[in-house]
């Protein structure tokens, strides 16, 4: 699709952050640029219309901002999938594994009713342990993940693998 060249180049690479040797995909720059911002979501709309999708699941903080103009394009509702204590309702928690340490992510309980059709949404997937444990916690409460959706991906980390199985779209490959 010759919208993806503008998208690709529109995201700022930044050398050492947040830590040195990090290649930082920093999409702030993205947003900057409203045709590639428009042409980002209407790709991920283009494909998830008419697919019986009734919830978009965003990760906090980046999938907040992807995340609800693809849940209103496809008439679903948006989930915010949020860090620990952020909630102020009853959560379920899913933790997953960092390279140093743990996080965890949190959903409210009865956003999603059992047997619904989710789509999760973040920005970019490296090692696949946050989209991971976004799956968990919609499975768990039983909805049926249709797919992950990123705008980029870093294939070097095989975050893929770690999908349970899971389809995983991307716009953008970086090394
Ligand atoms: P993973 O769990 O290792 O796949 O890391 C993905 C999570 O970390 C996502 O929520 C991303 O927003 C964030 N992340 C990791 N690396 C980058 C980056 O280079 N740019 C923006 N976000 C990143």
């Amino acid at each position: 699709d010759p919208r993806i060249e503008g998208i690709a180049a529109s995201i700022r690479v930044v050398p050492n952050f947040p830590k040195p040797g990090i290649m930082f995909q920093d999409i702030t720059t993205l947003l900057l640029d409203p045709k590639a911002f428009k042409n980002t979501v209407d790709l991920f709309v283009e494909r998830y219309t008419g697919k019986d999708i009734s919830v978009v699941a965003g990760i906090e903080a980046r999938g907040f901002i992807f995340g609800p103009p693809i849940a209103l394009a496809i008439g679903a509702k948006f989930i915010p999938l949020r860090k620990p204590r952020k909630l102020p309702g009853e959560v379920i928690s899913e933790e997953y594994v960092l390279e140093y340490g743990t996080d965890c992510l949190e959903m409210h309980v009865g956003a999603v009713k059992p047997g619904e059709r989710a789509l999760v949404v973040d920005d970019l997937v490296a090692t696949g342990g946050t989209l991971c444990a976004a799956i968990n916690l919609l499975e768990r409460a039983g909805a049926e993940v249709v797919e992950c959706a990123c705008v980029i991906e870093l294939p070097e980390l095989k975050g893929r693998e770690r999908l349970n199985g899971k389809p995983l779209y991307i716009l953008v490959e970086s090394r």
